[in-house]
């Protein structure tokens, strides 16, 4: 058998920070980092038919074995070919554990659980009751997370098998194992309870992986690369040590979890990387604030997913010069005949539409707003990865990319 190629390659790095430019490796090409994965929840990108993937710079997508789960479930999507078959899907699909769904859809159900803490939010304390403790639609057990459907109520226990299992099932390119995404706010014990079983459950989802792989491999002719997810909240000592753990485990690559306070974000990040092995790839769960994004870069983060430009866009908000948010509600722009970002080369931007048109189909509530804003928004997120990356090469190439 010929050597396989490696998942992960470094071609270049920063000799000023900790950021590298690399090369993710899957059955359905290359994802070139750092980059980001569009959010297809459903395995669909809202508002942006598969066709326009392309022109708005995606690469790869993650959707969410929660939801999936629960419709059209993964047994029905692996019996159709996977979701690369499924939703004709061209790009290398990434799925979450379902985990932080499962468990923020069942105890906020209702409102939204973000994983960030702005700064008023953690004043009031209004996410208190979101903490892990208890919840009326799901809980945290040692053997997983118990949930009730947001649909229609059934009652589920995803543990680590049954995660990876569907993970299998629905045939993404890169998995993620089960973990216990805490609060940021819930006190240290806890946190240190969470972690020793986020890294039990890692046991046993690296288990499961390696039980269900020759079956996949038979069914869709390749098996997934596995993240382990580095916790530890807010705390320094407890970051390092699931850093140096997950780093160590048989895993292909590393997820760097949590909810954080604004602002935590990036010396969780500098602790968790300074830990790792350089020849994984790493990723950073469900973050997107483009502030936040270069800061990661250049802490040597390659990936990352977040919802934000694909929601904003559906609320109206089109990313403007330098990735500022120009909210087209605004009355401001009801005569501004300016387009969204003269820099943008994206669709949307070259087809001339002025800010005043496009906030015109916003308010009136326009399908093809959502089109619109969409587009421009991940190219915009896309193109600051892009730029990063060309940045990166430009600075110099790796030794390790020389043989
Ligand atoms: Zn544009």
């Amino acid at each position: 058998m010929p050597p396989r190629e490696p998942l992960f390659s470094v071609v270049a790095r920063d000799p000023q920070s900790r950021a590298r430019a690399g090369m993710l490796r899957t059955a359905h090409g290359i994802i070139e980092t750092p980059a980001l994965f569009a959010v297809a929840t459903k395995a669909s990108i809202k508002a942006l038919p598969v066709w326009l993937w392309e022109a708005a710079g995606v690469q790869a997508v993650v959707v969410n074995t929660y939801h999936l789960l629960l419709a059209p479930g993964a047994d029905r999507v692996a019996s159709l070919g996977g979701v690369h078959q499924f939703a004709r899907i061209p790009t290398p699909v990434f799925s979450d554990s379902g985990g932080f769904q499962a468990f923020s859809l069942g105890v906020a159900f209702g409102r939204s659980v973000s994983k960030v803490v702005r700064s008023q939010e953690a004043a009031d304390g209004s996410r208190a009751s979101s903490s892990a403790q208890n919840g009326a639609l799901s809980r945290i057990t040692n053997d997983g997370v118990q949930f009730r459907s947001h649909r229609d109520g059934s009652v589920h226990l995803l543990t680590p098998e049954a995660s990876i299992r569907v993970q299998h099932l629905l045939g993404s390119d890169l998995i993620v194992a089960l973990d216990e995404c805490t609060d940021p706010l819930a006190p240290r014990e806890y946190q240190e309870e969470a972690l020793a079983r986020t890294h039990r459950w890692l046991a046993q989802s690296i288990a499961a992986h390696q039980q269900f792989a020759p079956e996949t491999r038979r069914r869709l002719g390749w098996t997934p690369a596995l993240y382990g997810v580095v916790q530890g909240g807010r705390y320094e000592e407890l970051r390092r040590e699931s850093a140096r753990f997950v780093g160590k485990q048989e895993v292909d690559a590393i997820a760097i979890g949590g909810s954080f306070d604004a602002g935590d974000i990036q010396s969780a990040v500098h602790w968790v990387v300074e830990e790792l092995p350089e020849s994984k790839p790493r990723h950073l769960l469900g973050i997107g604030e483009p502030e936040d994004i270069r800061a990661a870069v250049r802490e040597g983060v390659d990936t990352f997913d977040c919802v934000q430009p694909t929601r904003l866009a559906r609320h109206g908000i089109a990313y403007g010069p330098n990735l500022t948010r120009l909210n087209l509600r605004n009355a401001r722009y009801r005569e501004d005949s300016a387009p969204l970002d003269p820099t943008c080369r994206c669709m949307t931007c070259r087809s001339g539409f002025s800010r005043a048109y496009l906030a015109h189909l916003v308010r009136e509530r326009e399908m093809a707003a959502a089109t619109y804003l969409t587009l421009h928004n991940l190219f915009a997120l896309n193109r600051l990865l892009r730029e990063e990356r060309q940045r990166i090469l430009s600075l110099g190439r790796s030794n390790d990319s020389a043989a």
